[in-house]
């Protein structure tokens, strides 16, 4: 779907130049953006890494231009994602110059209004700064992560940071009803990068024209609130993005349609969707209990294992033999899933993430409640919302077992407590339709957003 049939304004005569960070739950929601600007009269020219980058000729309607990154293969291959983040801010600094320079110089081309970079790219913040093009960011996470995010310099004041293995369990009283263990330097290898790599994030957030989120008034109204009480910039919540453009063409792996016709065969509301997303990673022996976990339950599953899912292992080596077999099509595992389709099935459940920003939004737009196992940075805030503030999923804390991973899923998709949160999940699915609607909350703001672009004064 390329949106033929979303309705497109005239052309406005200006041109906005995306810079996304090369990564799936980053470059999903910045195409998406691009799309729901091009449909308000902007022209959109991308510019990519040439790693990770989507496939320009599924955008006819945009102009691409690749910058040489030159990462090493093993600087690319490597597990360590703030190291990678930390490194493309650095060697992209220069190509991207280049280029954007060279944009601008280009008087055959519409002027350039601005430049959306996410929000990770801070480096651009200096960058835009010397070629005096106004900037604006693009935060793909949740508004109240961030909000955590901008708080880390007190809590380091505070003595919150660096953590201590004995306060995990203890609230961050200042910021209810987080606790230490979801601060996001927790589980990191290196805290003081993820802090630096998140204070210059914030930094260079608050130097710009505006922040653009991915999210809705309604979902997030405190956080917005204290947002815009401390930036003096404005802020945009013009989300729910996959509601207007799916993502599913941005996706940088085969999305595996056999989900769905698997899907087709089962019943209603009978199924635990199981993805942790592009990044995370597991252990063998949490991978087992996983595994065990699901086939115990006795509820079908459809589980996403992503070559490099399991750490030292290809694919599903780890597994016993005949684990599939003996569970006799109760299950399903796919490398890569449709996965906006597989949250709206009916079959689906119940969605056992990692929260990743946008399969917490994509649940929640679907109205299938969450079994939440984060993982690192801004996952474990999200989680804690789901489970805590929000009330429509279930936490899995403090390592994975058989027996909890078990009972957790028969709570959520059996029991009576799986239905109230069920019945809150559905109040918010509704709520983050009504957003999008004329004159909702996320309507009203992109027409903010448009105005305020159209005011920038290069
Ligand atoms: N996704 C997908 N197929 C899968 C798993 C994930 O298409 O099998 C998509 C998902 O819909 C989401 C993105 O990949 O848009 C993952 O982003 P998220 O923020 O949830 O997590 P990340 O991958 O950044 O950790």
């Amino acid at each position: 779907n390329s949106g033929t049939d979303i309705q497109i304004d005239q052309r406005n005569g200006r041109r906005l130049v995306l810079l996304p960070l090369p990564l799936q739950g980053h470059v999903n929601p910045m195409i998406q953006l691009a799309n729901i600007l091009h449909t308000k009269g902007f022209s959109i020219t991308i510019i990519h890494t040439t790693f990770n980058s989507p496939d320009p000729s599924k955008y006819p309607h945009f102009t691409f231009h690749f910058i040489q990154e030159e990462l090493t293969e093993t600087e690319a291959s490597t597990a360590d994602i703030i190291a990678l983040v930390s490194l493309l801010n650095i060697k992209c600094v220069a190509p991207f110059r280049d280029c954007l320079s060279k944009l601008l110089s280009d008087v055959s081309e519409d002027p350039i209004a601005c430049l959306i970079s996410d929000a990770i790219f801070h480096f651009t913040t200096a960058v835009s700064k010397g070629l005096k093009l106004p900037r604006i960011v693009l935060r793909t996470g949740g508004a109240s992560s961030f909000r955590i995010f901008t708080a880390l310099p007190f809590l380091k004041e505070k003595g919150y940071l660096p953590t201590q293995e004995s306060q995990l369990e203890n609230q961050v009283v200042e910021l209810p009803p987080l606790k230490v263990k979801d601060l996001p330097v927790v589980n990191s290898r290196d805290p003081e990068s993820v802090y630096d790599l998140l204070v210059s994030m914030t930094d260079g957030t608050k130097a710009s024209s505006g922040v653009i989120w991915n999210t809705f008034e309604e979902l997030e109204q405190s956080a917005l609130a204290a947002l815009r009480h401390d930036f003096s910039i404005p802020v945009f919540p013009i989300g729910p993005f996959h509601n207007r453009f799916p993502s599913s063409s941005s996706s940088l792996l085969t999305q595996d349609q056999s989900s769905i016709s698997w899907l087709d065969k089962r019943a209603p509301k009978s199924v635990v969707y199981v993805s942790f997303g592009s990044v995370a990673a597991l252990n063998v022996t949490q991978f087992l209990e996983v595994a065990w976990g699901l086939a115990n339950s006795k509820q079908p599953f459809l589980w996403v294992v992503r070559p490099g899912l399991v750490r030292g292992a290809e694919w599903l080596e780890p597994l016993p033999n005949g684990f599939l077999e003996d569970l006799n099509g109760r299950a399903h595992i796919v490398k890569w899933a449709p996965q906006s389709e597989v949250l709206a099935h009916p079959a689906v459940g119940a969605f056992w993430t990692h929260n990743g920003w946008n399969s917490t939004l994509e649940s929640i737009c679907e109205g299938v409640p969450m079994i939440c196992m984060p993982c690192f940075t801004d996952q474990m805030a999200n989680a804690r919302y789901v489970s805590d503030v929000w009330r429509v999923g279930m936490q899995l804390e403090n390592g994975l077992e058989r027996e909890k991973i078990e009972s957790t899923i028969n709570r959520l998709l059996v029991d009576e407590e799986g239905e109230a949160i069920r019945k809150r999940i559905l109040s918010l699915k509704e709520k983050a339709k009504l957003c999008l609607s004329q004159g909702g909350s996320s309507c009203q703001s992109l027409d903010s957003l448009v105005s305020q672009i159209l005011s920038l004064e290069p």
